[in-house]
């Protein structure tokens, strides 16, 4: 039978309505939680694969929410991006990781690698670089220690403007890591002309290791491009002995995931280090 088309316009518009006002909350309650306060940062070591020292730390925002618990960054992130957000949330992100590891380092308790994701929309902002210079400056962390981590599809809006914003980074000592990598539709000759230091091979290619076949090829080839462009190959979610080993004899250079952490509070992290 024919629908009506004025009732199911009026259906649509009552709908969206609806899905509008949902989504304005929550935009308003995101807003709120940053003046609030109530995101947190975890922290995930990145291990050596052959010293097995830390050489990193990942952090991975969380958003305490009075009401709803513990959000994973899976909620609001993409959000947060779409409403650009991610801006004030982003610089909160940065300072809260730059004190962090500042303590870190004051306490000799960890010298490495702070690692920091960085949105698309950060990246395309005009003023990025100046107001992450200026938290950074304030705090005193060298640029040296921080590793900025972007993904595949940050070059491709604009990558004119991105690769300049990327060389001044690097520029100033910042280290450039592509998150997710294999899974952005960039094409590889980027790979070149960036200032990278770092590929992360996305967790789908080491799930399945080192059983899957297809997932073995795809690994294996990350590595060697890492390797012939002169790049360091991190793979992510390792949750196995068996992964890890099949990284160590393919020569991936280090690793992250739960098999050695999970992501945990600064204070978690530092008694559980204690601890082994
Ligand atoms: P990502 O950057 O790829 O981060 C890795 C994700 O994998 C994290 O999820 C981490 O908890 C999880 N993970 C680590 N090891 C394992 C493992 O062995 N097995 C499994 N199954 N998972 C593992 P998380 O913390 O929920 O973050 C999800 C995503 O949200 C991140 O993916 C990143 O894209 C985004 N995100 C997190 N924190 C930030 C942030 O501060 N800023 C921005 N812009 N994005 C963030
Ligand atoms: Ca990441
Ligand atoms: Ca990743
Ligand atoms: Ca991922």
């Amino acid at each position: 039978a024919k629908t009506h088309p004025t009732k199911n316009y009026l259906f649509y518009m009552s709908s969206m309505t609806e899905h509008l006002l949902t989504i304005s909350k929550f935009d308003n309650d995101l807003k709120h939680a940053i003046e609030n306060d109530e995101f947190i940062l975890h922290y995930q070591p990145q291990i050596n694969l052959h010293s097995n020292a830390i050489i990193g730390m990942e952090a991975l925002v969380r958003w305490q929410h009075p009401v709803k618990g513990l959000l994973s960054p899976y909620n609001f992130i993409a959000r947060a991006e779409e409403t650009r957000l991610i801006i004030p949330l982003g610089l909160f992100i940065f300072k809260k990781a730059l004190e962090q590891a500042k303590r870190w380092q004051d306490e000799n308790f960890f010298n490495g690698i702070i690692a920091i994701n960085i949105s698309n929309v950060q990246i395309e902002e005009e003023d990025f670089i100046e107001q992450i210079e200026a938290i950074r400056q304030k705090i005193e962390v060298s640029a040296l220690s921080i590793e900025l981590e972007v993904t595949e599809s940050s070059f491709m809006n604009n990558p004119m403007q991105s690769s300049k914003t990327l060389q001044k980074l690097e520029n100033l000592g910042y280290k450039i890591s592509i998150d997710d990598f294999g899974t952005g539709y960039s094409s590889l000759s980027y790979l070149k002309q960036l200032p990278l230091h770092k590929l992360k091979i996305d967790r789908s290619f080491i799930r399945d290791l080192p059983r899957d076949r297809d997932d073995q090829a795809i690994s294996k080839a990350i590595i060697a491009l890492g390797k012939t462009l002169e790049l360091e190959v991190l793979a992510e979610g390792v949750e196995t002995e068996e992964q890890k080993a099949f990284l160590i004899d393919n020569g991936c250079d280090s690793m992250q995931g739960f098999l050695f952490a999970k992501p945990m509070s600064a204070e978690a992290l530092e008694s559980f280090l204690h601890q082994n």
